[in-house]
């Protein structure tokens, strides 16, 4: 029997187990088989990790470190990632099933970039001065503010924790990262960086575990001031619940069940591109996946036929070859899932037009059939909530207006895509889209400069660039009296 791979917290610069010795197994989603045994991290465990992260950021050298060093500290990292790329590529792969193409072209050079970028941004700490009539002068400094819980999903680990914990460390906070049960390792792979980038000890600590048990915890804990966390917006709404006895600070990164809109004028050849990548890429589980597809009624049946033709070519197999274009979801638990949803869409009407089941040649793993679904009207749960998988949704309209108010009608708001060779109509709609984010003739390239977040209920804040800034920082305003301005006396005798 082959040994499973260990893997332990890291608190404090030391890979350590959890105090109770429990662990849990994570899964190859390509076979569901073991690949790890994980420490399994429980209240006492976060509180260990809370009191090194505390301890570093109140005695330790982080946070009065030179922003140079810390820079010079945080490239370490970003070089490091580049160092061990293949590697955290295959480890990631293994973990979530995502295809190789998208992990090694796309989510671990972002990582490294992660660190990179914000390495630049520990000099952009700054603030704002107002002198005030001769008499004063008033200033804002930026100060860390402490201790970040980061709890991130497993669809792209790698890529979603250090968009994290580059920030966070950056702006001079310690943290812990809770990552996902269900795909633990790439984070495990990120504390071995930051040891071998020699961080002081408790900056950056890792505790392994569920929701319930490590996550809730970290949440509630008095000694952390601030949670980023990226998930579900159930899980969300619960996370608030439970911050609120301890007045946290909270970046909400939610779900999402976004619209790709296909007007008649538009390069129907690049749009079916985008409307392709943008839902089936990273099998679909995608917080940003334009999984409602809008189409013209004019250009309806002709896009569709070529849709279906594309979808249905699709090609699905092992993550770790680089032809693979859709690979294995992430776990039995949520193939099941995605695979409701199928019963759901006939029960309700629609027509699963390409897909709906695991691929006949794939007896294996967590394979799902790309699937396209038609006759499908926007109030059905299928055009409503995230399935989170390789499904696309398609919903005809009339005109711009109709167009609008489909997209709209959601409870979701995270992003949208427009398609169209009339740009003022292209501004026009996307500024009509309720959502965080929306693209234009393009699929989700995104400049780390730009705010990412979501309206409604995929999210609360934004991250990147000084929106970073403002979520791990402190603003602390100070007023200085430059002469001797006249003080209303109170008390004076005669
Ligand atoms: P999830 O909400 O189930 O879990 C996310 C994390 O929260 C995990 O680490 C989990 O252990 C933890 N958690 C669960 N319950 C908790 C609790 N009570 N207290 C504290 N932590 C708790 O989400 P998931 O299934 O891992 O990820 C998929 C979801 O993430 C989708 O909805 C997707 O849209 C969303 N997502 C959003 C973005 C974005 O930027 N908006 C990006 C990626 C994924």
């Amino acid at each position: 029997m082959t040994q499973l791979k260990k893997v332990q917290h890291f608190i404090n610069n030391e890979f350590v187990d959890s105090l109770s010795g429990g662990t849990f197994e994570t899964l190859n989603p390509a076979t569901n088989k073991p690949i790890a045994r994980v420490a399994d991290g429980q209240p006492e465990d976060i509180d260990r990790a809370v009191k090194a992260a505390r301890q570093a950021f109140d005695e330790g050298p982080w946070r009065k470190m030179s922003a140079k060093d810390r820079a010079k500290a945080l490239r370490r990292i970003g070089d490091l990632i580049e160092k061990y790329a293949d590697e955290i590529a295959d480890v990631e792969i293994d973990d979530t099933g995502v295809p190789a193409r998208m992990i090694k072209k796309g989510a671990i050079p972002r990582a490294a970039y992660n660190f990179h970028y914000f390495a630049e941004m520990t000099h952009r700490i700054g603030g704002e001065s107002f002198p005030v009539d001769d008499k004063f002068i008033n200033y804002s400094i930026r100060r860390p503010v402490g201790v970040a819980g980061l709890i991130t999903p497993w669809n792209v680990p790698f890529m979603l924790e250090t968009w994290k914990v580059a920030p966070c460390l950056a702006f001079g906070n310690t943290c812990i990262l809770k990552p996902a049960e269900w795909s633990p390792l790439s984070a495990d792979f990120l504390a071995h960086i930051i040891q071998e980038a020699d961080l002081p000890p408790g900056v950056f600590n890792v505790v392994h575990g569920f929701g319930e048990t490590a996550g809730a915890p970290l949440v509630a804990h008095p000694g952390v001031q601030v949670i980023s966390f990226t998930g579900e917006t159930t899980t969300g709404m619960e996370i608030m619940r439970n911050g609120a006895a301890t007045l946290k600070r909270f970046s909400m990164e939610l779900g999402g069940k976004s619209p790709t809109i296909v007007f008649e004028d538009a390069d129907l050849s690049r749009a079916l591109d985008g409307a392709i990548y943008q839902v089936y890429s990273l099998n679909g589980e995608r917080c940003t996946a334009g999984s409602r597809l809008l189409l013209q009624k004019s250009i309806h049946d002709e896009f569709l036929g070529r849709l279906a033709e594309r979808v249905a070519s699709i090609r699905v197999g092992d993550p770790h070859d680089m032809a693979t274009e859709v690979g294995p979801l992430i776990h039995p638990e949520h193939w099941q899932k995605v695979r409701g949803y199928m019963d759901v869409a006939r029960e309700e009407g629609a027509t699963i037009m390409v897909g709906g089941d695991r691929p006949s040649n794939l007896p294996e793993g967590n394979y799902f059939s790309p699937t396209l679904i038609t006759n499908v009207r926007n109030e059905m749960r299928i055009a409503q909530e995230e399935i989170f998988g390789p499904v696309l949704v398609v919903i005809p309209f009339e005109d711009e207006a109709e167009a609008i108010r489909i997209a709209n009608d959601v409870r979701y708001g995270l992003a949208g895509y427009v398609w169209t060779r009339d740009l003022q109509k292209g501004h026009r709609v996307a500024q009509a889209i309720e959502s965080g984010m929306v693209w234009i003739n393009s699929h989700n390239v995104r400049d780390l400069r730009m705010p990412f977040g979501g309206s409604k209920y995929s999210g609360i804040g934004r991250e990147g660039d000084h929106y970073s800034l403002e979520l791990y920082t402190e603003l602390q305003a100070i007023h200085v009296a430059l002469g001797t301005h006249h003080i209303p006396q109170l008390g004076m005798k005669g």
